[in-house]
């Protein structure tokens, strides 16, 4: 029988999973061996569509042709829409749903829905997996964020019908990554999920009994993620560069610098960052004690999100079984740290955080398959 393969459609980075041998297993791009397919897209003036690593490039060249994201629009209207979004778009709700006007540069223009562009990126995942399975590949079993309401998840199955993909089953995320865990096999387990990806944090609370799981409550921040850390290490190399003028390329240079440094600070206590700037090259040095001082406040808000979903569930950080982390900035030491403190208890972090919801979608769309 033909493989039903697990997606992870992600606001940043989507991923395409499938069972082998009993284990789920990511397929990379063939092409880069990368896990990850930045959900990126980009209009070309041909007409045509670049999708993933070269089109999230070209966004930093073209922003009026290109749409990163697209997951924020996915079923919802134009008042979901605030000012940063206009800045960067043109929106189009002439019928009644909302719609991205994408320009190509040389004055050619297409309007698509957002299941429209997310189809695109299912389509590419579809093609990367075929390429991998080398067979063809028509059903998925997609996931979606535990707080996507009917629309949004209407709108997500359209985007698969759109790809060529029958979409057997929705699976909210925090529940993917619970079954990547295996914890599904418990009898019995109050979970949570805490979820930091590059721009947005969720934080779920699952209850699991007899295989199945319920989603007690969700929180989270849409505008918190990697992308606030790094923002916090790039003040940090301005601070020690001194001076307040900054060309928009130098900027660029800091903040490409400054989420390399990020990373290196999960692995090491001090980083050393080489800055080209337009001045001359200058190297510094950043201490992950800095890095923490700068961004104690952005862990603090996660957790005051963890709280609050706590108490809409009715349970206290005692009564938590099991934690598990996703998303890549899960991977900061400092937040580690403060999960495992909040909750009492050591997070599983064993499994890649940014594949284990991709992961857990291909053990349901093993489940499924029988
Ligand atoms: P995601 O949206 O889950 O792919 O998360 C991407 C975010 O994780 C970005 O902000 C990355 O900079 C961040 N990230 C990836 N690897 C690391 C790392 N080793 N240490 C800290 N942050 C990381």
């Amino acid at each position: 029988m033909a493989r039903i393969v697990g997606i992870d459609l992600g606001t940043t980075n989507s991923l395409v999973a499938v069972m082998h041998d009993d284990r789920p297993k990511i397929l990379p791009d063939p092409h880069s061996g990368s896990p990850l397919l930045p959900s990126a897209v980009s209009l070309l003036p041909d007409g045509t569509f670049l999708v993933g690593e070269s089109a999230r490039r070209r966004a930093a060249l073209h922003p009026h042709a290109s749409i990163l994201s697209v997951k924020r629009f996915m079923g919802v209207g134009l008042e979901h829409v605030d000012e940063q979004d206009r800045r960067e778009h043109a929106f189009d709700q002439a019928a009644g749903a909302l719609r991205v006007v994408l320009q190509d540069g040389s004055g050619g223009t297409q309007t698509l829905s957002p299941p429209e562009v997310s189809s695109l990126i299912l389509r590419e995942l579809k093609r990367r997996a075929e390429t991998a399975l080398g067979e063809e590949v028509t059903r998925a079993v997609i996931t979606v964020p535990a707080y996507f309401n009917d629309s949004q998840r209407q709108a997500t199955r359209d985007a698969g019908r759109l790809a060529g993909l029958d979409v057997l089953r929705l699976v909210n995320e925090p529940t993917a990554a619970a079954l990547a865990y295996g914890l599904d096999k418990q009898e019995e387990a109050l979970v949570a999920v805490f979820d930091l990806g590059g721009g947005t944090f969720d934080v779920s609370i699952l209850q699991l009994r007899e295989g199945l799981s319920e989603v007690l409550s969700t929180g989270g921040d849409t505008r918190l993620g990697g992308d606030d850390f790094d923002r916090r290490l790039t003040a940090l190399l301005q601070e020690q560069l001194g001076g307040d003028q900054w060309s928009a390329e130098d900027l660029a240079i800091l903040r490409d610098a400054a989420e390399r440094a990020k990373r290196e600070l999960s692995a090491v206590e001090v980083a050393t960052v080489e800055l080209p700037l337009s001045g001359g090259t200058r190297i510094l040095q950043v201490t992950r004690d800095a890095f923490d001082a700068a961004s104690a406040d952005l862990v603090e808000r996660t957790l005051a999100r963890c709280r609050q979903a706590l108490k809409d569930a009715g349970r206290q950080a005692r009564d938590v079984d099991h934690v598990i982390l996703v998303g890549g900035a899960t991977r900061i030491p400092a937040v580690r740290r403060a999960v495992e403190g909040f909750f009492g208890k050591a997070p599983y972090a064993d499994i890649d955080p940014d594949a284990v919801v991709a992961l857990g979608a291909a053990v349901q769309a093993g489940i499924l398959s029988g």
